[in-house]
Parts: structure tokens; sequence; C-alpha cells
């Protein structure tokens, strides 16, 4: 016999307990053993109940679950006979099921079964909405496209792994799909989607039970493996093919990823382990070009350097800290002076601030037209300050970044500071690098043939690092190709360098452009120059960059002789 008092009872104290503080599983499963029920399943069908209907079973992926997909809400351990159900519905269809497994001597009256319902209904709704607010707790902590942690799921699951065991040493690895946005463009965001759940899926199944993945968003995942295990891991994600996709059948997907570790063990804030992670794949991407980087402190300094560069520009443009420091071009026959490259001096609070250090930062802010178009107005002044002392001031060359032919009408602003100076497009060389990417090539071409068009020199900088160089020059009307001096220090006879500038220099005089040397340090590499045909240098060897008055003593002096020409 049932003692319904007591039962209604003890769920009047487990509605009070459910709202004004924490159930456990006890304070229900109290209920359960008076009502004879030992053990309570749940069924949901997710895409019938308007509530679930959007989120999917991953939803409570975390939950006890059986094999068919119920929940198992209680489980008293005790052998059952009979099982009752009870269903739920909501605008006419039903989405869930209870289950009570009722005690295998129990004797159920017909008023027994009469009072069940509105017994199981109460004890219902405490279990829904437990579910809901362990469903909200794994919304907060997982992905909702992959069903991995989120950023915040990874951050927790990290934190309980280390408390759990701290002797365990983990490293962190940051993961950046190096090809996702291609996948994407070319194949849909639908296909996208799917690589990135099979992807996700995939890498939950090579970790053991203390590791764990999450999804940041995009392409981008956190993983943290015991640091035995990191070899394997990386082996594991150097080939990775995703195939099988319902958008894409038969099509396989190689992904290949950025990944930046985190090999610090003695560091335990994850945040922090996880920002450094995701600074080695930036280096490894922009910088280095290395698919795995492990994390350095030095990173974190360029990187503060970089920010501390990034503000000071802007004043430093205002209050006028950039200097034109100016390097010889000289004729190695004559000794005589050909043209002077301008080079950018930063001189800030009395120290020197070297091109390497500001001009790539100042390049990825998009900002460096505005240095560019500045030395560009320097170099015009100082000819026309030459010239009024009455100096003959061969061509002089200014550096353009890449970047800056993306500038609208940068060809008219170029134009007209050397008009307002009085000057002549012919006083003045361009310098451009090659490019890299195909947009940029068709770009480079415009903006070349409308400063050639204008009447100013162009010369091809660092010629044979990037990476269109033929087709660049044979498209390109320059006049100039300026050899890289990564080549020229390595110009020793029999050597590979001294083939490649050989036939640089060949191939710019088939095409009437004029070879010239850089970072020429030593009479010895001049003369090896000349014997190749190169007769055009530019390099320590004659002088470093210098500023304005030192220059106006090399152009009063005229100071080179001829390098003597050996057979
Ligand atoms: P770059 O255009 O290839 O300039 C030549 C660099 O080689 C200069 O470095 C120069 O000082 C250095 N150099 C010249 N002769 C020798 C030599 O014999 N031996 C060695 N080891 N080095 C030599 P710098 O002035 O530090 O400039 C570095 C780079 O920064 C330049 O390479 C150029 O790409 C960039 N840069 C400098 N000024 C500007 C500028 O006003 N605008 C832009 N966009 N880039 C600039
Ligand atoms: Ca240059
Ligand atoms: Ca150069």
């Amino acid at each position: 016999m049932t003692d319904y008092t007591a039962v209604d009872e003890k769920l009047e104290r487990l509605v009070y307990k459910f709202i004004h503080d924490r159930v456990h599983r006890d304070d229900y499963g109290a209920v359960y053993e008076l009502l004879g029920v030992v053990r309570v399943t749940l069924n949901i069908e997710y895409d019938k109940d308007p509530m679930t209907r959007n989120l999917g079973p991953e939803f409570v992926m975390d939950a006890e679950k059986e094999a068919d997909g119920s929940i198992v809400l209680y489980d008293s351990g005790m052998t059952h006979r009979e099982v009752i159900d009870f269903d739920y519905s909501r605008e006419g269809e039903t989405y869930s099921f209870i289950h009570w497994y009722m005690r295998k001597d129990l004797e159920i009256s017909e008023a027994d079964r009469a009072r069940y319902r509105s017994i199981a209904d109460k004890l219902y709704l405490i279990h829904s909405i437990l579910i809901m607010r362990r469903m909200l707790h794994f919304a907060r902590h997982h992905d909702t496209q992959s069903g991995i942690f989120n950023g915040v799921g990874i951050r927790a699951s990290y934190r309980q792994a280390i408390a759990e065991e701290p002797s365990v040493k983990y490293v962190v690895l940051y993961i950046d799909l190096q090809n996702f946005k291609y996948i994407n463009e070319r194949h849909g965001s639908k296909t996208g989607d799917e690589v990135i759940v099979q992807f996700s899926r995939r890498l939950t199944t090579y970790l053991s039970a203390d590791e764990g993945v999450g999804r940041l968003g995009g392409d981008n995942f956190v993983m943290y493996v015991r640091t035995e295990n990191l070899d394997k891991m990386l082996h594991r994600l150097e080939s990775f093919a995703v195939n099988d996709l319902q958008t894409a059948p038969g099509k396989i997907f190689n992904l290949a990823s950025w990944i930046g570790v985190s090999s610090d063990d003695t560091e335990d804030d994850i945040a922090i382990r996880i920002e450094h992670a995701s600074t080695a794949v930036m280096f490894g991407k922009q910088r280095l070009r290395q698919k795995v980087v492990f994390y350095s402190p030095r990173f974190t300094e360029i990187l503060e350097n970089n920010r501390r560069i990034a503000a000071l520009f802007k004043p430093a443009l205002v209050k006028k800290e950039f200097n034109a420091y100016f390097q010889a071009k000289v004729d190695m026959t004559t000794g005589k002076i050909v043209g002077f490259e301008t080079l950018c001096r930063w001189i800030h609070d009395g120290e020197f601030i070297f091109p390497d250090q500001f001009i790539p930062v100042i390049d990825r802010m998009g900002l460096i037209h505005e240095l560019d178009l500045e030395i560009l107005r320097l170099t015009c002044e100082s000819m026309v300050r030459w010239r009024q002392q009455g100096l003959k001031v061969p061509v002089l060359s200014v550096n353009f970044s890449r970047k800056d032919i993306f500038i609208p009408d940068i060809e008219k602003q170029i134009l007209s500071i050397v008009k307002e100076h009085d000057l002549e497009p012919c006083d003045i060389e361009i310098e451009i690098t090659e490019t890299s990417s195909e947009t940029e090539y068709e770009r480079i071409m415009d903006f070349t043939k409308t400063l050639k068009d204008m009447g100013f020199r162009i010369a091809i900088d660092d010629f044979g690092t990037g990476y269109s160089s033929l087709s660049l020059i044979h498209n390109i009307n320059a006049d100039v190709i300026k050899i890289d001096k990564s080549f020229v220090s390595n110009i020793q006879e029999g050597s590979k360098a001294e083939i490649l500038v050989e036939s640089i220099i060949s191939i710019a005089k088939k095409l009437d452009m004029e070879p010239v040397a850089e970072g020429v340090e030593t009479e010895e590499e001049g003369r090896h120059l000349l014997k190749m045909g190169c007769i055009t240098a530019q390099g320590y060897y004659y002088s470093r960059p210098v500023d304005f008055a030192h220059t106006t003593e090399i152009l009063q002096s005229d100071p080179y002789r001829p390098i003597g020409k050996q057979d």
C-alpha cells in the first residue's frame, strides 16, 4: 500500500527545495522510492519538441544516456516487472515519454494508477527544468555547430583536468586551418560547415580521457594534450583528410593547419597558454612561414614593441621624426655617382629606429603610403636644396611599398608632390618590390605603367626574392632591376648565386633594363660583378646611407674611383 500522504509531503518539500535550493538525485529518489518506482527514463523527440527543435540531441550529450537515446533520470538498481508510460504532447504532437519501471513485488491497484499521472507530471516538470539547466550549461560550454567544447568549455575542462591530476604535464595547441577559407569560397559554406564538424569530431577521437579539444570559432581550435602525446598529435594533424561529406560526395579535402604550441607547463593559467599558442600561430603564419611554432617569450616582446611603434607612428609623422638618408649608386667603371637611393630613418628621442623594425609594422597597419609620400617629399626638398647650392644631382630613388599600389590615386599624389617642388618626374625613380599574388600583379602593372607614362623611372627592387620574377619583368616596362643583396653576398666563383646573378644580368640587358647590384661590400664583389657585366653598384663598399649634410659632401667631392677591370 502506497502512503500518498508521505508522497505528497515529500513532493511538496521537493518543490520547495527545487525553487529555493539545489535538488539532488536523492531528493526525488525519495519520492520514487515511496511510490515503488525503481527506475525512470525519458525519451525526447527533439524534432517534435518546440523547445529543442532547433537544438538537436547534442544539447544533452553530457547527460547519462541509454543506447536507444533515452535519458536515465533515476535508477535505484532494483529489478522491475512492469513499465508504466506517460506521454507529453504539445500542439497535438507527442514529443516525450516518461517511463516508470515499477518494483517487482509491488501490487498496483486501479486507484494507484489513477493517482500516478498527476505525480508523474510534477516530477516531469522538475526533471524538465533540470534538463533545461543542463542544456544551458552545455550551450555555454559547447560549440553548437560541432558539438565539441567552445572557448569557455575548453578552459573549464583544462582547469578540471589539472585539478584532478596535478602531476600530468600538458601542452596547449592552437590550430588554425590553412585552407579553410578556400574550401568555403570554392565549395560553399555548407560544405565548409561539414568540414568543420568532421574535423572537430575526429579530433575528439584522437584524445585520451584527460585531454580536450574546443573550437574557438571559425576555423580556430584549441587542444590540450599530455606532453608525451604531442609528437603523435602533430603527426596526425600533418596530413588530415576529410571525405564522405553529404554536400560534396566523393570529394576529399586535405586539411593543413598552422599550429602554435605552448609547451611551458609552469604557466598554469589556461587563458594565457591559449594566448601564447595563438601568438605562436600568428608568427608561424605571418613571419616564419612555418607550420608548427613553439611559443617563445620573444614573440610577446616583439608584439609589444610593434604595438609601441604603431602608437608612435602618427605622432612621429606630425613631429617630423622621419628623415631621408641617402645611399650612392656608383658606376664602377668610372667611379661616378649615378644616383642615390633614399632610405628612411626614424629618429625618436635621439635614438635611431631602423626600417626593418617599423616598416613591416606600418605596412600591416595599412599606413605605409603616408610614410612613403613623406619620404618622397623629403627627397624632393633635398634635391631642390642641392640644386640651389649649384650641385648637380643625379636621379634619386624612393621606395614604395607594394601596399601603396592599392591606395586610390597614389600615382597622382606622387606626381603632385614632384610638381609642387618644381621637379620633373624624370628626376625621380620609383623602387617597388616584386608581387606575391595575382591581384597585386594586375595592379602593379597598372601602377608602373601609369608612372612610366608620367615620366618616372621604375626600378624593380630585391629582384629574385619574390614569386613572379620572370613574368613580372616581361610585363613591366622597368628601367632598372636591382639584384638583391642576398645574391650579391654569395657570388663566389662557381656558386649557384653566381649563376643566378649572371642570368639576371643577361636577362636585364636583353630586355633593355639596367642591372644594379645591391649590398656590394667589397672591391672583390665589385670586380666580380663587373666581369659579369653589371656596371652599377650600391653598397657599403662605397657608402652607407648617410644624412643630408654628409650626402652634400659626397656630391661636392665626388670621392669614388673606378674599380680596375680584371680579365
Ligand atoms: P632596400 O630597399 O632593399 O634597401 C637596401 C637596404 O640594404 C638598406 O637597408 C641599406 O642600408 C642596406 N644596405 C645597403 N648596402 C648594404 C651593404 O653593403 N650591406 C648590407 N648588409 N646592407 C646594405 P635599410 O635602410 O635598413 O632598409 C631596409 C629596407 O627597408 C629597405 O630595403 C626597404 O625595403 C625598406 N625601406 C627603407 N626605407 C623605406 C621607405 O622610405 N619606404 C619603404 N616603403 N620602404 C623603405
Ligand atoms: Ca630599395
Ligand atoms: Ca633592395
